[in-house]
């Protein structure tokens, strides 16, 4: 199988039919051997039904995977990734946002460049809310600095792959997935290409203001441990002050007892002490942000290729 197309669609029984038809049109003079990988995430609408429907009708090879709830988009998509059987992968919305003819593209590129592993798709133009746009942006700004990992801001999960990314990012097993980051860490080589947005072709998007903000703060806590360190810093500059405060009083007191105040001494007290709690907290952030990082039980590297020595090729092929 050349190519599988991974639709995780939640709610979306308006859509399934237009999108298969969409695909089959972009597909039809290409030869490419292709799957449609469906995952009904807990689907409260007919998508199930309009799935199961397609997939009596059409003879495309369709796999529907069925959530027995909704699991977010992230689980779609590794299920969908687990279930493929394509040596290219395409991850792909239902909603025709995302249009077939630009993954003709992504797999021609691919064909046409051997080194490339993978191609993702950017917006060309952001159609957006504004503040919408300005969150984004602070949200990529931040989590470029807090973590090692490189985010390109306006790269989807819209892209094509080959296999062995797909494997790399499968071997992360962390349960709070963030697509782009996991992208993002495997490496490969990826190259990035415009394409044109368009508006959805019915229903509405799932992405609230809320449910943004609550997977943006999860991919910068799978992807940093900077917030735990703050802590850390708070109560080294706090004990740092304490000692200056200290150091000022004996000054004072050393120079002009009779202007020496038990109050700036308290006042240190209060400084050292709020000081050694931050610290203290700081101390257990680094544990936790140990324990954390390998709890992830992310693998140490991973091996893109391995040039073994010519005499140990030879006696692989004798065998
Ligand atoms: N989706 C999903 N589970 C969810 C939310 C969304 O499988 O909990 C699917 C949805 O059906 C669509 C894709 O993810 O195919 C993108 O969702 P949506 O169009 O709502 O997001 P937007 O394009 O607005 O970012
Ligand atoms: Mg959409």
């Amino acid at each position: 199988m050349k190519l599988s197309l991974i639709v995780p669609c939640y709610n979306e029984e308006k859509n399934v039919r237009p999108f298969y038809d969409a695909v089959v049109s972009a597909f039809q003079n290409e030869g490419y051997d292709y799957e449609l990988v469906f995952v009904n995430d807990g689907s409260r609408d007919n998508t199930l039904g309009e799935l199961k429907k397609l997939y009596s009708e059409v003879e495309t090879p369709i796999r529907v995977l069925s959530f027995s709830r909704n699991f977010g988009k992230e689980a779609a998509m590794r299920a969908g990734l687990e279930h493929a059987a394509g040596e290219l992968l395409c991850l792909i919305d239902a909603d025709l946002q995302q249009r077939p003819e630009v993954v003709v593209q992504m797999v021609r590129q691919l064909d046409e460049c051997p080194a490339l592993d993978c191609v993702a798709a950017y917006p060309a133009q952001r159609s957006e809310d504004k503040k919408l746009l300005f969150f984004k942006k602070q949200f990529y700004q931040m989590i470029n600095d807090l973590s090692e990992v490189e985010f390109r801001q306006d790269a989807s999960d819209f892209r094509t792959f080959r296999r062995p990314v797909a494997e790399a990012v499968l071997s992360l097993n962390e349960y709070h997935r963030f697509s782009k980051g996991l992208l993002s860490w495997v490496g490969f080589n990826t190259a990035y290409m415009p394409y044109e947005v368009q508006p959805r072709a019915a229903g509405e998007s799932k992405w609230s203001f809320t449910k943004l903000f609550r997977y943006a703060v999860d991919g910068i806590v799978s992807f940093s441990t900077v917030p735990l360190r703050l802590p850390m810093l708070l109560g080294v500059s706090l004990c740092a002050v304490a000692l200056l405060m200290l150091l000022v009083n004996i000054i004072i007191f050393a120079m002009r007892p009779d202007a020496f105040s038990y109050d700036s001494l308290v006042l240190f007290l209060i400084v050292l002490l709020a000081g050694l709690q931050f610290l203290c907290i700081g101390i257990l952030g680094k544990y936790l942000a140990q324990t954390f990082e390998q709890s992830k039980n992310r693998p140490h590297y991973l091996l893109k290729e391995v040039i073994e020595p010519k005499s140990c090729q030879e006696k692989k092929e004798e065998e």
